[in-house]
């Protein structure tokens, strides 16, 4: 058995375990009964944010967590009630220039002091949890949006495969009903297929793990062809869609997956975000590259949602964009892949008039 004294921990010892606790990436403090800070390490100073010795100092004094309301949480009791060693998530630390971050904190009762004499305790645990907050905030925001964004297709094309076959059942079989009901099933299976899409790129534009493949893009070609794609829908809605090349077009070197997916996104939005008039699209040589407008009599942008259309899962509270399905993705993917092309974007909008995206395309280096 060992006695008070040989239990205690020689000069070495006692070093090492300070330089082990130093080390710590998370805030570690420990405090007498009497809540008194008796130890403490850098990251814990880091993390309350003060400067100089706290050694001494009441807990409460050093530590005030607030909780996501902005309501005090009382250290005192959350200290003294924990009996056992418990963890928590649920409250923030608030700075003197009001910002705030996520707080992971833990409390264990101990016995401070050596042998049975010992003092009893708490050592608490301090960790800056505000990146993983904000990472899971975003992912349940994530699932509930494509879940939302799931449903409404895939209750419609279920629907209308049930008419159909209802309809394909019937002894006499009224072929128009039934191509009706397939046609709009299509549409929204294909909804789905570009929405994957999205997904797909939205996923590997995160990683950051693009891969440009540079070659020569013939930007006319590329854009009649795009333009053919997007005439039926054009016409669907009334609305006019032109193309003006200037004459001394040239070919653009870069990515040609990402430019295509570029303008695929903002011509795709000009039209949905467009009751009637027009699109109206415009190609031009410039000294670094080739650049293409994409311009819309449609509902317009506000000045306050210009600064956010191209945050994750930003949609206009406007009742005239939620009249029309989306994610919110699409312009964070465009930014993502401009960057990556090493070009720009520039916005200008009114709100009830129209707006138009320039991207200024640059050649790049195979
Ligand atoms: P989505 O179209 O799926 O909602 P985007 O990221 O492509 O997502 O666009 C974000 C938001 O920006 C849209 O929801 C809409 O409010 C606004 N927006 C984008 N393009 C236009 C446009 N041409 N005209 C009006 N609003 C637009």
């Amino acid at each position: 058995m060992q006695d008070n004294e040989s239990a205690h921990p020689s000069v070495v010892d006692h070093e090492r375990l300070s330089s082990l606790i130093n080390s710590m990436a998370d805030g570690v403090l420990a405090i007498d009964e009497e809540l008194k800070i008796v130890l403490y390490n850098g990251s814990a100073l880091n993390i309350l944010d003060v400067n100089g010795s706290i050694a001494g100092k009441p807990i409460a004094q050093v530590l005030q967590p607030v909780t996501k309301d902005g309501d005090r949480v009382d250290v005192w009791s959350l200290i003294h009630s924990a009996n056992t060693p418990m963890t928590t998530r649920d409250y923030l630390l608030e700075y003197d220039d009001r910002s705030r971050s996520a707080l992971y904190l833990s409390i264990a009762p101990v016995h401070l002091g050596y042998g049975k004499q010992g003092v009893q305790g708490y050592v608490l645990l301090l960790r800056d949890i505000t990146h993983e907050k904000s990472l899971e905030e975003e992912r349940d925001e994530f699932i509930s949006v494509i879940s939302h964004e799931l449903r409404t297709p895939v209750t419609i094309a279920e629907g209308s495969l049930s008419n159909a076959i209802y309809a394909a059942n019937q002894p006499k079989m009224d072929n128009k009903t039934v191509l009706d009901a397939l046609q709009t099933a299509h549409e929204q299976v294909y909804f789905l297929a570009n929405l994957i899409n999205d997904l797909s790129m939205l996923s590997r534009a995160d990683r950051d793990n693009l891969v440009l493949d540079i070659t020569q893009i013939n930007m006319r070609a590329l854009l009649e062809k795009m333009i053919e794609g997007f005439n039926r829908q054009a016409q669907e809605k009334g609305l006019e869609l032109e193309v003006d090349y200037d004459p001394k077009l040239e070919l653009l070197e870069s990515g040609k997956l990402y430019v295509e997916e570029v303008l695929q996104n903002l011509i795709t939005n000009a039209l949905k975000y467009t009751q009637k008039g027009s699109v109206y699209i415009k190609a031009w040589p410039t000294e670094k590259g080739v650049s293409v407008s994409v311009q819309d009599s449609g509902i317009g942008i506000s000045k306050v949602d210009q600064e956010k259309i191209f945050q994750k899962f930003f949609r206009s509270e406007d009742y005239r964009t939620r009249e029309s399905s989306g994610t919110g993705l699409g312009l964070y993917v465009t930014m993502k892949l401009i960057h990556l092309l090493r070009s720009d974007l520039e916005v200008t909008s009114e709100l009830n008039q129209g707006s138009t995206f320039i991207v200024h395309f640059v050649n790049l280096d195979a």
